[in-house]
């Protein structure tokens, strides 16, 4: 006779991600789902998967990701893929390929090289551009082979694009007409299984205009008005599994300037957003929440609107920056997180040979001088690598302390002339995004908070955030004991597959698609960042993987065994949040 299940997890303590206590259990996986959590013989699985010693929980859900193109390329997304992740959404802050005519595709990719330092090479040699509308967009994903189960945004930057063509989504509102078209093809894109809508709202001035569009404009998502957002969120409360993302100023002002305009500005936010969440009936996260020793009320009065918000049945979720350090960046390989000042946006545009000429370049230095990135400060950048003999002592320094004791006046005098002498090599880092440790349990410990961000797939060579499940699980769990085992796994599973409208991942209950982690709690190890030549074409990113995870199991099949890849893509696309 053969065995009554595919697969049984034998012998490990299962914590179910619904925030009840860990229990000793086997997990009994059939067709590719859990067909049976308690008590099982070996003898009735095909297969027996030994986690005695192992924590057994559901794979996590990453809900904010840039593996749009990724997908085409590295099937198991190994940035998330190496650490548990077993379900991203894509299409995240608005960017995407889709919809697209011919005509569309090299400013998408543009777009793509410079906000998400995806690189062009990649895209050209990855994309196979089947698809114009947002549904054909999608049936290219579901046929692609997927190591992870993926669920996309419609970003609204290329619909908006699409519907008014790049210079009047960048110069006018949308007419009603143009409205209406984008509504319908919304509405087309959300009955072919798509999650909802995302969109990059960071204003001109709004103090996170921390990046632009591949020309140094803003984006059409930045100048989007509230009439044409709430439209598009009207569209979406016909579904059961909507929710939007959005990154908007809703925090107040970072510098302190002028807090009553702040207040009213960040008040106009705050009433606009919960007008989303009405028309739309669905979910929003918002990104990003970052705590600010300088200001650390606007977090706190942030999270506190969102718990009263919540209160009053909006769905309204903070997406917290939880993991993490900063940047690792140099200015050779197309840094473009300055984009707030201008002097900066505009020497960190073009080629590899303009950008350095333009940092070098004395005359353009009392500029760069006088009007400073002010989200992520020049000052507190820490030089990891000086490549010329004369720089050396600044090495592992922040630039205001290099500056003092070698003698320069201004840090940003220390940094261009470092620029200039090693053609932009020097291998910098950019402080946390949360410049005080000890603010950031606030955000991981909130209600209902998010853990990441995670970013996975974009800022491939600045940025490995896409491990903040490892870290999270280990600093905030392990180390720091600030939450429990059960909670950690809730609040990466079970919270965002619920945001997400997701029927029955992200818990291990009895019927659930079998997304699955085995890992040894106490030994799970997060590596150094390290660099990979990997991506199509031979050129790298940045890598981070981890130790500790015994099997990853994607809708019944095992994808990774001790951080090996299996080379199995049971993955799927999960359109109207099933699949
Ligand atoms: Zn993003």
């Amino acid at each position: 006779m053969a065995p009554l299940y595919d697969k049984v997890i034998k012998g490990g303590m299962v914590i179910d991600g619904q925030m009840v206590p860990r229990r000793r259990a086997d997990v009994a996986i059939k067709d590719g789902r859990i067909a049976r959590i308690g008590k099982v013989s070996s003898t009735d699985g095909a297969e027996v998967l030994d986690a005695g010693g192992m924590i057994v929980a559901p794979g996590f859900v990453d809900l904010h990701t840039h593996y749009d193109c990724a997908f085409f390329y590295d099937p198991w997304c190994s940035l998330s893929g190496w650490h548990g992740v077993t379900s991203v959404a894509i299409g995240n802050c608005g960017f995407g390929f889709a919809p697209a005519r011919e005509g569309d595709r090299d400013y998408l990719m543009r777009t793509l090289t410079r906000v998400e330092a995806i690189p062009r090479e990649v895209m050209e040699l990855s994309l196979p551009w089947t698809w114009e509308s947002f549904p054909e967009w999608m049936d290219a994903l579901d046929r692609t082979p997927k190591g992870v189960n993926c669920l996309t945004y419609v970003p609204l930057n290329p619909l908006l694009v699409y519907v008014m063509g790049l210079d009047a989504a960048k110069d006018r509102d949308a007419t009603d007409e143009e409205r209406a078209e984008m509504c319908r093809l919304l509405k087309e894109a959300m009955d072919a299984g798509a999650c909802g809508w995302s969109a990059q709202r960071t204003a001109p001035g709004s103090g996170y205009d921390v990046q632009r569009d591949h020309d140094g404009t803003p984006f059409a998502t930045d100048l989007m008005s509230n009439e044409t957002a709430l439209a598009l969120a009207a569209v979406l409360a016909d579904y059961d599994h909507a929710f939007i993302q959005t990154l908007i100023a809703q925090q107040g002002d970072r510098t302190g300037k002028d807090p009553k305009s702040a207040d009213n500005a960040k008040n106009a936010v705050r009433q606009h957003l919960e007008d989303l969440a009405r028309v739309s009936d669905s979910a929003i996260i918002l990104n990003a929440i970052t705590t600010d020793s300088r200001t650390p009320n606007n977090h706190r009065t942030a999270l506190a609107w969102m718990k009263d918000a919540r209160d009053r049945g909006f769905k309204i979720y903070p997406q917290c920056v939880t993991s993490g350090g900063g940047f690792t960046f140099t200015f050779a390989d197309g840094w473009n997180m300055y984009d707030d000042a201008e002097s900066w946006r505009d020497a960190t545009m073009g080629t590899t040979e303009e950008r350095i000429a333009k940092l070098s370049d004395p005359a353009r230095r009392a500029a760069l001088k006088a009007d400073r990135p002010k989200v992520l400060p020049v000052e507190n950048v820490v030089v990891l690598k000086p490549y010329t003999e004369k720089f050396l002592p600044a090495k592992n320094c922040r630039l205001v302390d290099a500056a003092q004791v070698m003698g320069y006046d201004d840090p940003i005098d220390l940094l261009l002339d470092m620029v200039a002498a090693d053609q932009g090599r020097t291998l910098l880092q950019t402080p946390a995004l949360n410049d005080d440790e000890a603010l950031v349990p606030e955000l991981v410990t909130s209600p209902f908070s998010l853990w990441g961000v995670s970013d996975g797939g974009a800022h491939q060579k600045f940025l490995t955030a896409g491990a903040f499940t490892t870290d999270g699980i280990i600093k905030w769990v392990r180390e720091q004991e600030i939450v429990s085992l059960e909670e950690a796994h809730y609040r990466m599973s079970t919270l965002p597959a619920h945001c997400a409208g997701f029927k029955n991942r992200g818990k291990l209950v009895e019927g659930a698609p079998a997304d699955v982690i085995v890992y040894d709690y106490e030994n799970l190890t997060l590596l150094p960042d390290e660099v990979a030549h990997d991506l199509p074409g031979g050129d790298w990113r940045r890598v981070q993987r981890a130790e500790g995870y015994r099997y990853t199991i994607v809708n019944g099949e095992v994808t990774f065994e001790d951080g090996k890849c299996t080379e199995a893509t049971p993955g799927r696309l999960l359109r109207h949040g099933e699949g």
